[in-house]
């Protein structure tokens, strides 16, 4: 089986895990802090705050920003669940704004429709989380211009797009946003096994941060609300959770980063090599704005009604083929966890339909010229309506 996406492991990731392993800690060691400050200098980002999955980043990026009961956080339906149940855990109001039908991000004409009638209504959003679909930014100088208007924050999920540049900057220098997030799961760009970061310019923000991680305990005496007992002494000063990345991954992101240059070059090269081999067949092959620089995390295309077969053929085609073709994604709102909560099909038209016609094709690093003709190839017949 051809894979969607598989990480790519060096003697070099062996040897920095390894060195670890030999070390004196495994967590709460010297290498999260060194990986956090590597990928901080990366993005030129003031601060990371590293975290064991993306997920568990979202959730305290949420919390830190004050989200809770009573509070609306809206992101796009076309992503992963964790991008919107990170609202559910603080206990606020989930909800979607449509997807624009080139990028497949949130819709910024669809965002600032909903959020004229959300000020009417007395319902604006606090956090909104644009999601940097298949490593493509949004946009988020328009998006930061309509926080500004609007008085919500924004939390990047840029999970798929480390790498990025939005215009000419760097995703996760959070110019245009409160906090950034990022994914080290094995199929994105780079991987720490589960892993994930946080990235902000706001000390207060960061602090804030790493203390949700660490179960709201602070060992600052600034930050305590009695004078220490003892040198022993520490406080739990608010409800965080245990999401404190190892060291051992910590290693192996630190050793990933330093490819990552070359990774998303090569993202770029086997892209440009669907996007020629694709032209001719019933397909819409993924949009990249000129003006951005996509980290192309994935290459969903979209099977045209030409191609007088369904997704679904195509898909049990291409899988039977040994390719391990994906759907990104299932609109959350129509998952049963968010239907109970009122979201109905046809609600978020766009993503719905998009999410009909999608298939990932195989894109990662590591794969050679001869599996990528074989995923044309396949395609090309899985897609021919006269076989
Ligand atoms: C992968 C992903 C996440 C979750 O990342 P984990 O590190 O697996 O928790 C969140 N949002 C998006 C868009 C993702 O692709």
């Amino acid at each position: 089986m051809i894979p969607y996406g598989r990480q790519d492991i060096t003697q070099a990731d062996i040897d920095a895990v390894e060195a670890v392993l030999r070390s004196d800690f495994l967590t709460q060691g010297p290498t999260v802090p060194r990986f956090e400050q590597a990928v901080a200098e990366y993005c030129s980002a003031q601060y990371g705050v590293a975290v064991n999955s993306a997920t568990s980043a979202l959730h305290i990026a949420c919390q830190a920003l004050g989200l809770g009961p009573g509070d609306w956080l809206w992101t796009s339906p076309n992503t992963f669940v964790a991008s919107a149940n990170c609202g559910l855990h603080c206990g606020a109001n989930v909800d979607f704004v449509d997807i624009d039908s080139r990028s497949y991000n949130m819709s910024v004409e669809q965002l600032t429709a909903k959020l004229e009638i959300a000020e009417r209504e007395g319902r604006l959003p606090k956090v909104v989380v644009p999601v940097h679909f298949a490593g493509q930014p949004c946009d988020m100088p328009a998006i930061a211009r309509l926080a500004k208007h609007y008085g919500f924050k924004i939390i990047e999920d840029a999970s798929h797009a480390i790498g990025a540049n939005c215009r000419s900057e760097p995703v996760g220098r959070c110019d245009h946003s409160d906090i950034t997030v990022f994914s080290f799961h094995p199929v994105k760009i780079i991987t720490t096994g589960e892993g994930g970061i946080a990235m902000t310019n706001d000390a207060i923000l960061a602090e804030r941060l790493r203390r949700l991680r660490t179960h709201g305990i602070t060992r600052d005496p600034n930050h305590m609300t009695e004078p220490p007992d003892g040198p022993w002494y520490y406080e739990q000063v608010e409800l965080g959770e245990n999401y404190r990345m190892t060291d051992l991954a910590a290693a192996l992101g630190a050793s990933q980063l330093d490819r990552i240059d070359a990774y998303i070059a090569r993202r770029h090269e086997i892209a440009e090599g669907y996007d020629d081999a694709l032209a001719d067949l019933p397909v819409t092959t993924p949009w990249r704005d000129p003006k951005d620089h996509s980290a192309l995390h994935l290459y969903p295309i979209l099977i045209n009604d030409s191609a007088g077969k369904s997704r679904r053929e195509v898909f049990e085609a291409m899988r039977a083929a040994g390719i391990g073709v994906n759907v990104h994604y299932i609109p959350v709102h129509i998952h049963p966890v968010y239907r109970k909560l009122g979201f109905t099909h046809d609600q978020f038209p766009v993503a719905e339909d998009y999410y009909q016609r999608a298939i990932s094709l195989p894109l990662f690093p590591g794969i050679d010229a001869s599996s990528q003709n074989t995923v044309i190839e396949t395609l090309g017949r899985a897609t021919d309506s006269k076989l």
